[in-house]
């Protein structure tokens, strides 16, 4: 399996970092072992100093696919779960100014934690109004709604397929809201869907 990411998926953030309103999806991937594993802390690896949170929503690939349409895109996947991004934000920058990849910065071992569940589209009713939200240490860091998407999950989809075969259990991050900011050993996030607890998370 294969996790893609989008990137400046919310303008709020794509702000916050001083970077473009994309008129197309941005993304990049991160390979299968940026998965933690389950209950596991995660530790701030050595080659970063301002490691980064990014809250997401995550669809579940269920079917297989290429070049699909729009219209077909809800087809292809039944569940949405709630993963983090890490990003070396340092790593990132430094790649970014010499025009470099920065798959380095974000793709790196165990740097995608995802819930342990995800959660039945029927469950959540309107995809386009789905709100969720990360805690660091109990206070709010960052409030999302699927509805300030530039690109929603299906036109994701469509455009993912136009370049890079879907295969079942796939995992897409859909990007992230505004309020990314640096974790510190001893810190503990939260995730949310709605007010359901998604994730649970210690920082070693
Ligand atoms: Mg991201």
């Amino acid at each position: 399996m294969k996790i893609i990411c989008i990137g400046r998926n919310y303008k709020d953030h794509a702000k916050e970092l001083k970077n473009e309103v994309p008129k197309e999806p941005v993304f990049f991937l991160k390979p299968d072992t940026a998965l933690l594993p389950k209950r596991t802390p995660f530790y701030i690896p050595n080659f970063t100093k301002d490691l980064h949170h990014e809250i997401e929503l995550v669809v579940k690939i269920n079917k297989l696919g290429k070049n699909i349409s729009k219209k077909y895109a809800h087809t292809y996947y039944n569940e949405i779960g709630l993963g983090i991004d890490f990003t070396a934000r340092d790593v990132q920058q430094e790649c970014k100014a010499k025009g470099l990849p920065w798959e380095k910065a974000k793709s790196f071992d165990y740097s995608a934690p995802l819930s342990e569940t995800f959660i039945q589209k029927s469950e959540l009713g309107n995809l386009n109004n789905i709100s969720f939200s990360l805690l660091k240490n109990k206070q709010t860091v960052q409030n999302g709604n699927s509805s300030d998407m530039l690109f929603d999950i299906d036109a994701i989809i469509e455009y993912i397929s136009k370049f890079i075969t879907l295969k079942i259990g796939d995992l897409i991050f859909t990007g992230t809201p505004a309020g990314v900011s640096a974790v510190s050993i001893g810190d503990h996030l939260e995730g949310f869907i709605g007010d359901i607890k998604m994730l649970d998370l210690k920082i070693k």
